[in-house]
């Protein structure tokens, strides 16, 4: 291939700015520009240009407007037929349009504009781009973006332009601006890959890449400069962890755990019986706590296999044993759950282990005493958020520390526990499916156990894929339910990936759903923008069932267990990942009642309700995830990322499956030819990898 995305790029010239500057020291980055970007995360200039796009524009020619099919984002240019009109309720104002062309004419509405009816005018030319929907009316264009005059399109004909992750105050337009600048100015660093992994492995260079994942000349472009980003971060990733590996070589078990009656008691006295797969996954769980070497243990169950249980066992099994268990959760809300779950479950089963709640929003002197009963022994479990593994927090003999729904406890913090005391037995638990090969990749020295098996009680949630017209129908549904004493679950359409306009999305709609379901039902709603105290309380509200139907952004927590909510209604269903899709399938059929969830869609399209169905007929998110991609084709390659698992910037673990495969192979490669990477071939890839091993992977991997 003799694209110069192989070759090693010239310098440029009057590159005067280093990825380690801050990014005031961009042309137009002021205070409050500054400000805005530390929103997302973005300091320095290297972190500015890490922030990737999270998807693309096709400016395409325009098309007739009778070719104009359901579904698809359409450039059109016409001429305003007719009067621009107002309309609407309070809380979405609606500005209207007729467009004409030689072949038809089409309704273009936009939201919230109603300054529009002073710019356009009748007779002009205008182009429109935007998403092609049918209503009850016919096929309309919503809220389009628009070129006027006309002419301003040719500009962007045929570009690919980026969409970048925003924060309220920041627009598309000025990151763009910024990036530009920045990757004009620029001074690069140089390619740290050594040039035949490249050759091999078809890797574009690195400053060909970075200019050609944020402004691509074309699809070719984009394809090997993400590609190169993508394999770039696995390998950075997978030397990170196999260099811990090499370092940490099994620890010694200091422990002496033995069989505990008190707690084979317990598991014949549940009110249900352990499925097959708990039952394999607390065996080896046992086995590791007993066995030669500390436990380093993950556990992988689809939503609703019951981990909780297991993370339970092990923890009274460290209690009764005489250590302390640590369960670490990623919000306050799945922590206090927890702590009411265990409190509960001790009390019913008379098993004296005295057990604690420890999260950052507790007042200082409860704290305080939390910590002193932490530190003398008094406490055997402690439940808690990222507040268990502070440095104020010490530990008698901590034993064991679980880790629920989620990866950011790392090896920092896991030496910082042992620093206080023993190494601890580690269990992670996960409801991501993620292959096994796939897996062993990824987790590095983790130990893999599956549970995958549902529990037999479990009724089915029952599915279904409904058009808007069923609204009506799907409201009287949830009072139904409600009325019997349910809980019900509405999550809002997307309108943008930008929080701002969820939140007033979801605000509306809450609103809406007020007036149109009115007397005695408490509605509340919960979005990303709100603080953290606030969703949290919320969510309590919710567990306690003071709240009838909660409307919310997709933010409602992995792992919330509200056994008694079950409907599930996603309003605008085609907008959502398949995978996120089942994650919030996830959140009913929970307990014992018929749970429903209800995927509503404005569109017709036969690819969408293709698409949805899928959710009908499989429960495997890896599956599901899998068809996904398959069905949505190419076209979507470069859109929204599946899973953001495990938090890497550009790679995704789903759509990238490949790439991560290659960079294990690259990893092995140098690895066998130079363990220690000391040869000159080595050497920036080696400095490289000690940077990030500061960062992102001690935050994310164990
Ligand atoms: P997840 O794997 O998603 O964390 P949970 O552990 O929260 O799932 O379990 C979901 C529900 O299933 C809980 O209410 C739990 O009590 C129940 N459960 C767990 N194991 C079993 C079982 N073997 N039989 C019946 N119900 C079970
Ligand atoms: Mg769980």
């Amino acid at each position: 291939m003799g694209l110069p995305a192989f070759s090693s790029a010239r310098k440029r010239k009057g590159g005067n700015v280093r990825e380690t500057d801050n990014i005031s020291v961009i042309k137009g980055v002021g205070e409050k520009t500054k400000g805005l970007f530390a929103k997302l995360g973005v300091h320095t200039v290297g972190e500015l240009i890490r922030l990737f796009p999270r998807g693309y524009q096709l400016y395409e020619r325009p098309k007739p407007i009778q070719e104009l099919k359901e579904g698809e984002v359409a450039t059109v240019s016409g001429v305003i037929n007719g009067a621009v009109k107002t309309g609407g309720n309070r809380f979405r104002q609606v500005t209207t349009i007729c467009l004409k062309d030689e072949s038809g004419s089409i309704k273009v509405l936009w939201f919230r504009m109603p300054f529009l009816k002073n710019t356009l005018r009748p007779g002009e030319r205008l182009i429109v781009r935007g998403k092609l929907v049918r209503k009850r009316e016919g096929l309309l264009m919503e809220h389009p973006e628009m070129f006027f005059p006309a002419q301003t399109y040719e500009k962007k004909l045929d570009t690919l332009q980026p969409v970048y992750p925003l924060t309220a105050g920041l627009t598309n337009n000025q990151v763009m601006k910024v990036m530009s600048q920045a990757l004009e100015k620029i001074e690069l660093e140089q390619e740290f890959l050594p040039e035949d992994m490249r050759m091999k492995y078809k890797l574009a260079e690195y400053n060909y890449a970075y200019r050609g994942v944020h402004f691509p000349k074309d699809k070719e472009q984009l394809f090997y400069s993400r590609k190169r980003l993508v394999f770039e971060e696995f390998l950075l990733f997978i030397l990170t962890l196999r260099r811990i590996r090499q370092k940490n070589e099994k620890m010694k078990n200091s422990f002496m755990f033995q069989r505990q009656p008190l707690l084979e008691k317990f598991v014949e006295d549940l009110p249900f019986e352990l499925t097959g797969a708990q039952k394999r996954v607390w065996g080896e769980i046992e086995r590791d706590m007993n066995g030669a070497h500390v436990m380093a243990r993950l556990i992988q169950g689809d939503v609703g296999s019951g981990k909780t249980i297991l993370a339970v066992l092990a923890l009274f099994y460290a209690g009764l044993n005489g250590s302390q268990g640590a369960l670490m959760a990623p919000t306050e809300v799945l922590a206090k759950q927890h702590y009411e779950g265990i409190s509960e479950l001790l009390e019913v089963h008379g098993l004296n282990l005295k057990v604690e709640l420890l999260t950052g929003s507790m007042r200082a002197k409860e704290k305080r005493e939390t910590y002193e009963r932490i530190r003398n022994g008094e406490a055997s479990l402690i439940i808690g958020t990222h507040a268990l593994i502070q440095e104020k927090v010490e530990y008698k003999n901590l034993g064991l520390v679980v880790t629920d729904e989620q990866h950011r406890f790392g090896v920092k913090q896991r030496e910082t526990l042992a620093a206080k005391g023993r190494e601890p037995h580690i269990l992670v638990m996960s409801a991501t499916p993620i292959p096994r090969t796939l897996a062993i990749i990824l987790y590095g020295e983790l130990d893999i156990s599956v549970v995958d098996e549902l529990p037999k009680d479990r009724l089915p949630v029952k599915n279904c894929v409904v058009d808007t017209s069923y609204r009506k129908n799907s409201y009287r549904f949830m009072r139904q339910q409600v009325e019997e004493g349910r809980q019900c679950y509405v999550i809002c359409p997307m309108v943008e990936e930008s929080e701002a306009m969820d939140a007033e999305n979801v605000t509306d709609y809450a609103k809406m759903l007020e007036e149109e379901m009115g007397d005695g039902l408490r509605i509340a709603c919960l979005h990303g923008k709100m603080k953290q105290s606030l969703k949290d309380e919320i969510m309590e509200a919710f567990a306690k069932k003071e709240i009838d139907i909660l409307v919310s952004t997709t933010v409602i927590e992995v792992g919330i267990n509200v056994p008694n909510a079950t409907v599930m209604m996603v309003e605008n269903a085609e907008r959502f990942g398949l995978a996120q899709l089942h994650q919030l399938r996830g959140r009913v059929g929970r307990g014992a009642h018929q749970s429903y969830c209800i995927f509503m869609t404005a569109s017709k399209s036969k690819e969408t309700k293709k698409r949805l169905e899928i959710l009908n007929h499989s429960n495997d998110g890896f599956f599901i995830a899998g068809e996904d991609l398959k069905l949505r084709g190419p076209g979507d390659l470069f859109g929204i990322r599946q899973s953001g698992l495990m938090d890497f910037q550009i790679a995704d673990v789903f759509q990238d499956a490949d790439v991560l495969k290659l960079a294990n192979d690259a990893a092995g490669e140098i690895l066998e030819k130079d363990p220690e990477l000391e040869g000159s071939e080595h050497a920036m890839l080696r400095e490289k990898i000690e940077r990030y091993s500061e960062g992102i992977v001690l935050e994310t991997t164990l």
